[in-house]
């Protein structure tokens, strides 16, 4: 196989990322060099079966949509085959070239495809290649997300945070190889933008102590999947570790983001843990802003949430409320971690 060097050296660096996003990319790239197609797509279906996001390479440019792009009849029915039968999907358009389609998985939240119009058939050799890939990009999907995943809840852990904060603000991350990708600012729309609470669990000490860390635990636990059910698919949640959490909401105005974690707020404290009763939590919340460093939020955060415990916890502090207030400064942190909460 003349190309097997090569493709060695494909996988090497395929596998060397550490990016769900930048893996796609990768194997887009690599299947793209080896079937030369004239478009090809890892398209992505929500729980709703809409399509939520398309990495899509077309004449050699790359391009990322996540909002609002809708897809031909053609392809929603090749789509629907795939997940049906999980076999690959080949249809003849009306232009002459073909339509193929993989099913490339399923996850809790989304069904995962590859698109590619060629211009001829596919060899057996390109088909036993691309089936070997798509298996590869599974396992390692699989790794990369255990990596990033908190043990206790599933939730995202710390270690993903900077990276998610890129990625909301827009900023691919260093590439060995610069990429052409187009994306549009959603800081650019004054329709939208992003919220950061930091979520404390009230009295959480006190909780272990009487009724100890295997029930401290399941309170985690059972708080994870509330704010799981409770926030939106396009919200980002963390554990950011003990009993601290971080959620970012996107939403269009500060009322609403407030709204958002009033309501989780409310819907902790209506809600019966086992043995344990009732739980609540704090909230500290910032506006988030590109041009404000991440250690800075979350020093902001951080503080509302001091002052959220210090007005008597189960409550939700703003920091333009505290600082309209004179209670926090703007101060900036530049350098190095932040102590949280
Ligand atoms: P406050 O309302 O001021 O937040 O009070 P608190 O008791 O929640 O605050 P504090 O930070 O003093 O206590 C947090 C406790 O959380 C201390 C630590 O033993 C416990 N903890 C941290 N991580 C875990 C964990 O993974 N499991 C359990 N069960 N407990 C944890
Ligand atoms: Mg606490
Ligand atoms: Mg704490």
């Amino acid at each position: 196989m003349k190309n097997a060097p090569m493709l060695l050296d494909k996988l090497v660096s395929l596998t060397g990322i550490q990016d769900i996003e930048l893996m796609e990319f990768s194997l887009l790239k690599t299947l793209a060099d080896f079937i030369r197609p004239q478009e090809l797509s890892i398209l992505k279906l929500d729980r709703r079966g809409l399509p939520c996001y398309q990495l899509q390479m077309r004449q050699e440019r790359y391009e990322i949509l996540s909002d609002n792009f809708s897809l031909s009849e053609e392809v929603f029915t090749a789509l629907d085959i795939v997940q049906g039968t999980k076999q690959p999907f080949r249809k003849k358009l009306d232009t002459g070239s073909m339509l193929v389609t993989w099913h490339v998985q399923q996850t809790k939240m989304q069904n995962v495809f590859l698109v590619a119009v060629t211009s001829r058939e596919l060899s057996k050799l390109d088909s036993h290649m691309i089936r070997g890939l798509l298996q590869i990009y599974r396992n390692f999907y699989q790794v990369l997300i255990e990596a990033q995943r908190d043990q206790l809840t599933g939730l995202a852990n710390r270690k993903t945070f900077d990276d998610v904060i890129q990625k909301i603000y827009n900023q691919p991350a260093p590439f060995t190889d610069p990429v052409p990708v187009d994306r549009r600012s959603v800081f650019d729309d004054e329709n939208v933008g992003y919220w950061l609470g930091m979520i404390d669990v009230d009295n959480f000490k006190r909780i272990n102590d009487t009724w100890g860390h295997l029930y401290g635990d399941e309170v985690l636990l059972l708080l994870s999947q509330l704010m799981q059910h409770h926030f939106r698919e396009g919200d980002f949640l963390f554990r950011f570790g003990g009993e601290e959490f971080v959620v970012i909401v996107r939403a269009g105005t500060k009322e609403n983001a407030l709204r958002a974690f009033e309501r989780f707020r409310v819907t902790v404290e209506g809600h019966d843990f086992p043995q344990v009763g009732q739980v609540t939590v704090s909230v500290g919340m910032v506006k988030m802003d590109p041009e404000i460093f991440t250690a800075t939020l979350l020093d902001r955060a951080d503080q509302s949430l001091y002052f959220a415990k210090k007005k008597g916890r189960n409550r939700i502090e703003c920091f333009d409320d505290l600082l309209q207030e004179g209670l926090v400064s703007v101060a900036e942190i530049t350098t190095g971690g932040v102590e949280l909460f």
